[in-house]
């Protein structure tokens, strides 16, 4: 499927990827506003927009300038960073360089770091051990949601995809739960970035469910928290139901709680189905201009390890 697309029309799979990635930075960049609130709060706070937030205006709890982003992305392009230095370095998707570049990342003073996060950061420098024992408090999404350029990179082999995006997230979470997420989420990805019949991703999205139920959203329960669970179903709920890019990320920004995770989650998957080229001018604009340009950077360079003649080409 992969190498048909390359062959067809490649800069339709260039556009796709770079609408995942800069998705997923505009809904960190939107959801940093009202994470943490509550939806009635969000509603009582933008009244005079009718009561719903979207634009990209900053603040939040982390005071952020309008654009800036949170560990979702500066996350997202750490693990980036340290796939295209282990490719150069002849180490391909070596675990060390990620855990290496969470390091790097962490001392660099982001503006928020998660708990778990932290914790495993902290028990790599220690130890050296790239991941922990399996703990019941692992199971938010904070694996979940960096994991775009694994995906990218590792598009054209699911086998790889599936070995990186479990190795870069036990570095800090290891739990049953945060896992499924990373793969099933990682696989739909894939799926759309590659263009596959939208028939054939809602029947792989409905046995996905069949087999992990704790993550069915219809009905959609109502939790937009940082555990993956609630997390998952806000953005396969937000995802599902609105077509349209700035209508599904709007939809589940807008729940609060762990929004920017949300937003950039369904940023992710909602730009990888229009690409970048359909993204809304406004919010692209507003984004951090370095985030942009590191982002273009990295989408070229992550696609180029995908379609290297020596990566498997199977279908996703
Ligand atoms: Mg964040
Ligand atoms: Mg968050």
């Amino acid at each position: 499927m992969v190498r048909k697309i390359i062959y067809e029309a490649p800069e339709r799979l260039y556009d796709r990827a770079l609408g995942a990635y800069l998705g997923l930075a505009i809904g960190d960049a939107l959801g940093a506003t009202v994470e943490f609130m509550t939806p009635r709060e969000i509603a009582h706070q933008f009244a005079r927009e009718g009561g719903v937030h979207r634009q990209i205006i900053g603040g939040g709890w982390l005071k952020l300038e309008a654009g800036e982003v949170t560990d979702d992305t500066t996350m997202s392009l750490a693990i980036g960073e340290a796939i295209l230095k282990s490719a150069h370095e002849n180490r391909l998707f070596d675990t060390t360089f990620i855990a290496d570049a969470f390091v790097t990342w962490w001392r660099s003073k982001p503006v928020d770091c998660g708990d778990t996060c932290r914790r495993g950061i902290v028990r790599y420098m220690r130890d050296g051990s790239l991941h922990g024992v399996q703990t019941e408090g692992d199971a938010g999404n904070g694996a979940l949601m960096r994991n775009l350029p694994v995906i990218i990179a590792a598009l054209g082999d699911g086998d790889t995809f599936e070995r990186v995006s479990l190795a870069q997230a036990r570095i800090t979470h290891h739990h049953p739960l945060s896992d499924a997420a990373v793969i099933g989420i990682g696989h739909l990805a894939r799926r759309i970035l590659v263009g596959e019949n939208p028939h054939i991703i809602q029947n792989y999205l409905t046995n996905w469910i069949a087999q992990w139920p704790k993550f069915s959203f219809q009905p959609y329960p109502g939790r937009a928290s940082g555990y993956v669970v609630d997390t998952v179903q806000t953005v396969l709920h937000a995802y599902s139901i609105h077509r349209d890019f700035e209508e599904a990320v709007v939809a589940a920004v807008n729940r609060g709680e762990d929004a920017d995770t949300t937003g950039a989650l369904v940023g992710m998957l909602a730009g990888a189905r229009c690409g970048a080229q359909a993204l809304p001018s406004r919010w692209v604009r507003r984004l951090n201009r370095d985030i942009v340009r590191a982002i273009t950077d990295q989408t070229s360079a992550l696609l180029a390890i995908a379609l290297t003649p020596s990566s498997r080409q199977d279908s996703p």
